[in-house]
């Protein structure tokens, strides 16, 4: 059967009655009918009708060598062919989970030599925060496990990771958020910085609120902090320069563990391989998925550092958590080779030197002076475009989301795939992308700007 046979109407119809999307208004999806994305070659993506979109969200922030890699696909018919599945369960092992892990050694920060698979960033997530509580208990200290985390961070879908989250929508007790899990404020300059505040200062400020939050639960109570390097879904929340380096020494001082949510910065997008690195630290877990196969496979691996490691390991006895799909010879073969590709292309090296300050300097060049554009700001190949009714004082415009998800839909009419979060815009493109390409998505977005003004 393929889906050629049928109408775009008729495949609409069926998507309706039969497929409940994630994250998704069903009566409004019903009203609009889905948009059907059936092909992709390089940065763009085709619809059934054969409508060019140039993608900048890499699919969901995960296609980072772009679409159409032969060698992918090559890699993935071989590896079903030889060994479609095992497990690495009961002291069994394959061998693309060996090698994979060997390489995100090698890329990983110097203190990570650990890797732990699963198939999805919520998953990897899972295993985290179990990883961490289970290492306190090791320790002999099972009280010390509460995690902090923020408002606004995203750290998937399970149960688990929403609770890590601090998505309001999506964290209500309706759905039996785990325990001993808090939330302070994030390094959101935008919408927290004071008047007269410095960024350096703001950032500071950010970070004590992890201070007080530690203090308040007692240290020994405090298992790890949890953060996304750059917040991504909560809408590329970029933290002053000032935030990290404090966390760090926060985190040192009152011995909490530092778990880094790379699912979006990891393999790249920032301009290094993790952004752990672009930010001088060494984390004692890196979750990591979507672009480590650039979305051709669901894989996720959470890099564990030396200290957790070597406890469960020497101390450990059985950890009791795993997936059947834990380390899937498939999946991982293909990760070998995505990871082989952004290598011999240079492409951390090109965000880094090229591509990255490239994006910075064009969207504030064209867009940052646009009438509804509040703000625009990047790091790496993410970027972020806050759309506001008043430049000077950043009041936003009536119904919250409404203006962003019109920009959005003028940019995707115009041919430009992007994500409105709330009065947001992001844009997190495949790294291929080149001078022209960025060029090209700004002549689109500043269309669609105008269209929405
Ligand atoms: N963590 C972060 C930072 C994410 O952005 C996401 C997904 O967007 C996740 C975790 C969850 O990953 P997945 O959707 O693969 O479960």
């Amino acid at each position: 059967m393929t889906y050629r046979n049928f109408s775009l109407n008729q495949l609409q119809e069926m998507d309706a009655a039969h497929h409940l999307h994630p994250f998704t208004d069903h009566e409004d999806l019903r009203a609009a009918g889905s948009r059907i994305i059936s092909r992709a070659n390089g940065p763009f993506v085709y619809d059934t009708e054969g409508r060019e979109i140039l993608d900048g969200m890499a699919g969901l922030w995960c296609v980072n060598v772009g679409y159409g890699r032969d060698e992918l696909a090559e890699v993935a018919h071989e590896q079903m062919k030889e060994l479609p599945y095992y497990n690495s369960f009961f002291r069994c092992s394959t061998p693309t989970p060996v090698l994979l892990s060997q390489r995100l050694a090698e890329i990983a920060p110097a203190n990570i030599n650990q890797v732990f698979y699963g198939s999805s960033g919520s998953e990897a997530n899972d295993t985290a925060l179990r990883l961490v509580r289970h290492y306190w208990a090791l320790e002999g200290k099972p009280e010390k496990n509460r995690i902090i985390s923020r408002n606004w961070a995203y750290h998937g879908s399970t149960v688990a990771a929403t609770s890590l989250g601090g998505m309001g929508a999506m964290h209500g007790q309706l759905y039996g958020a785990v325990p001993n899990i808090d939330h302070v404020m994030p390094p959101y300059a935008f919408e927290l910085r004071e008047a007269g505040e410095s960024d350096h200062d703001f950032g500071l400020r950010a970070a004590k609120a992890v201070e007080d939050a530690i203090l308040e639960a007692g240290p020994e109570n405090v298992a790890a902090f949890i953060g996304e390097p750059v917040m991504g879904a909560g809408g590329v929340k970029i933290p002053p320069e000032s935030y990290w380096p404090e966390i760090d020494r926060i985190c040192k001082k009152y011995d909490v563990l530092l778990m880094l949510d790379e699912v979006i910065t990891g393999y790249g997008r920032t301009g290094a391989w993790f952004a752990a690195e672009r930010l001088g630290l060494q984390p004692d877990t890196i979750t990591t998925a979507k672009a480590l196969t650039s979305g051709y496979q669901p894989l996720s691996a959470l890099l564990v550092g030396d200290r957790i490691a070597e406890t469960l390991v020497k101390k450990g006895g059985e950890f009791f958590h795993g997936y059947t799909y834990s380390g899937h010879p498939v999946a991982c073969a293909v990760a070998l080779k995505n990871l082989e590709i952004i290598e011999r292309e240079g492409l951390v090296e090109r965000v880094r030197t090229d591509t990255g300050p490239y994006l910075a300097e064009t969207l504030q060049a064209r867009l940052g002076g646009h009438g509804i554009v509040g703000e625009v700001r990047s790091f790496g190949l993410m970027a972020a475009i806050e759309i506001v009714a008043d430049k000077e004082t950043r009041k936003r415009f009536p119904g919250e989301g409404a203006a962003a998800s019109c920009v959005r839909d003028h940019a995707i009419d115009g041919g430009m795939m992007m994500r409105a979060v709330g009065d947001t815009m992001i844009l997190s493109p495949p790294l291929i992308w080149t001078r022209e390409t960025i060029d090209m998505a700004c002549d689109r977005i500043e269309t669609a700007l105008n269209r929405a003004e």
